[in-house]
């Protein structure tokens, strides 16, 4: 794609002055690639990998993957390599991309908020088995993650994915990268309005859009209609979230420039109406300002949060309303923030009388055996089918009311409760040093046997605890929106060797009590004595509260 049409002209009309030392935004004419990113995606357009997949690298083997393709433009298909098995957190920093790099792949399959069908549930969790060894994990960005994939398999993944209607396109990558939709839109008895339209139609204009696929970074995107602003709207780049409007009725706010990581920030409610209709021009526009006035020079800086804090909100949408839309947006005060789950674990009422059912795998750990187990009792008892969570959980639709007791149990007998424990429904970990070349320690394990712990130290804990364990500083199990946020490095044991560990963060939440965790220098703990530590904060909270204290307060 051309870079030249996002020239200093478009800026000139907001007068937006031309610094002297550019960030690399193309709007203020900085189009010259300033990092080895940028200068990979202008000698070649990420989506042009896909046609070389199919028709060479899948046909001559991993050894013909040329190197700016394997590292680079493979990810905008989904596709990492993954960590080399063996290799400890230790040597994470020190050695190079190539010596952690398996001959495998980690494959992210999107579903931006679907409903997954009985037959594409079974779809996924066969690929899970016949290709993957068995991995099938449901992350925070409503993805299915696939590891052990080989280069030559990818093409039959890839039919099967088109014919379950998914795709991994721009799964990873410095694109639109997969959508938070409500798991309960068009079915929950509460819901402010149903947005699933607005998503199918973002996707179809703009994923694999060249025009959209060369971001300064990954873009990330939430859109919900649901009351408890389930899909964690504060740390996306861009949300869209349900509102009502007194003359005009339902519709969304607009959010912008939200984002965890090193930087943490939360996005900012630019209070607007938006109709229905009109929510994929918005998106359009959000992502255009990203695109040409993104900071490019270093990666670091590089998301749109970056921008947004640089800019305020009120210049931004002055950028969005005269160079973007060429319109006003309505103004709107934005929508009170909620207290309480997001995630709809357990069972809930439908607009049609049926109902919905929230199942919680331990910290997103799934295999491709229980997504195939999960399709035939989704059609041993007729349900319509399910959707994933941002909080690594699958949200089972259109369940018989008189069928859900009988389903509550053959799905605890299968490892999926809708009856779990705080721990196990509050826990979650991202993919850590199993697969992950940027991993410092072990995550998904760590918190399967924290869980199983905590629940034997504290059976029928009555209130939620949320516990984010993370690998390494980049946060995708979103360190620092947890009460008791882990964050992997390396730290000293009692006789002074550098084990894995984790630095502690205190007291995060999202919705309305929305903050970053402290980060308590001196709490830094042990993998081994994670346990031990936890234990001791929560005994001493549980001393301690006052009457409806919650952990955060
Ligand atoms: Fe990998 Fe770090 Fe992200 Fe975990 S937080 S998945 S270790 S990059």
């Amino acid at each position: 794609m051309s870079d030249l049409r996002f020239t200093a002209k478009r800026a000139e009309r907001t007068e937006i002055p031309r610094p002297k030392r550019g960030e690399g935004q193309w709007a203020l004419g900085y189009t010259e690639p300033l990092n080895k990113n940028e200068q990979s995606k202008k000698d070649d357009s990420p989506l042009n990998v896909r046609d070389r997949i199919l028709y060479t690298y899948s046909k001559r083997g991993f050894d013909s993957i040329d190197p700016a393709d394997l590292r680079g433009r493979f990810r905008w298909m989904g596709l990492y390599t993954q960590r080399k098995p063996g290799i400890d957190g230790g040597k994470t920093a020190i050695l190079g991309e190539e010596e952690l790099d398996d001959r495998y792949f980690m494959l992210r399959v999107r579903s931006d908020g679907k409903l997954l069908s009985p037959a594409t549930v079974r779809a996924l969790g066969q690929i899970g088995v016949d290709f993957a060894r068995d991995t099938a994990d449901v992350t925070d960005r409503e993805n299915i993650q696939y590891h052990w994939i080989r280069i030559e398999d990818v093409p039959s993944i890839w039919e099967r994915l088109d014919a379950a209607g998914l795709h991994s396109l721009e799964a990873c990558g410095d694109s639109p990268r997969p959508f938070l939709g409500s798991p309960v839109a068009g079915v929950a008895v509460d819901e402010i309005i149903d947005g699933s339209s607005a998503l199918a139609e973002i996707e179809r204009r703009y994923i694999g859009n060249p025009e959209f696929a060369n971001f300064p970074r990954k873009f990330k995107t939430a859109l919900t209609g649901h009351p408890s602003h389930d899909v964690a709207p504060e740390i996306n780049d861009v949300a869209f979230v349900g509102t009502v409007h007194p003359e005009h009725g339902p519709g969304f706010d607009l959010w912008v420039g939200g984002g965890l990581s090193t930087n943490p920030m939360l996005a900012q409610k630019m209070g607007v109406w938006i109709p229905l209709e009109e929510v994929p021009d918005a998106w359009e526009a959000v992502a255009s300002i990203f695109r040409d006035y993104g900071y490019r020079r270093l990666r670091s800086r590089a998301r749109l949060k970056f921008l947004v804090a640089d800019w305020g909100i009120e210049k931004f949408r002055e950028v969005m309303e005269n160079e973007y839309l060429d319109r006003a947006l309505v103004s709107n005060p934005s929508p009170e923030s909620p207290v309480g789950h997001r995630d709809h674990i357990g069972v809930h009422d439908q607009k049609d009388g049926k109902k919905y059912v929230g199942v919680a795998p331990t910290a997103g750990r799934v295999s491709g055996t229980l997504l195939v187990q999960l399709a035939d009792l989704l059609e041993e008892y007729g349900v319509q089918g399910a959707r994933l969570t941002p909080y690594q959980k699958i949200v089972l639709i259109g369940v018989e009311p008189a069928v859900v007791d009988a389903l509550l149990d053959r799905l605890d007998a299968i490892g999926l409760s809708g009856r779990p424990s705080g721990w196990r429904r509050n826990t979650m970990a991202c993919t850590g040093i199993e697969f992950c070349k940027l991993a410092i320690v072990d995550t998904k394990n760590r918190a399967r046997d924290l869980v199983d712990e905590l629940e034997r130290r504290f059976p029928g804990l009555d209130a939620p605890i949320t516990v984010n364990v993370n690998g390494c500083p980049n946060a995708c199990a979103r360190t620092q929106v947890a009460d008791i946020g882990l964050k992997g490095q390396l730290v000293l044991d009692d006789d002074g060797r550098q084990v894995e560990g984790f630095q502690v963060h205190l007291g995060g939440a999202t919705g309305l009590q929305a903050n970053f965790g402290r980060k308590l220098r001196a709490h830094k703990v042990t993998s081994a004595g994670l346990d031990d530590y936890i234990t001791a904060i929560v005994t001493n909270y549980l001393a301690d509260r006052a009457d409806g204290e919650s952990f955060a307060t």
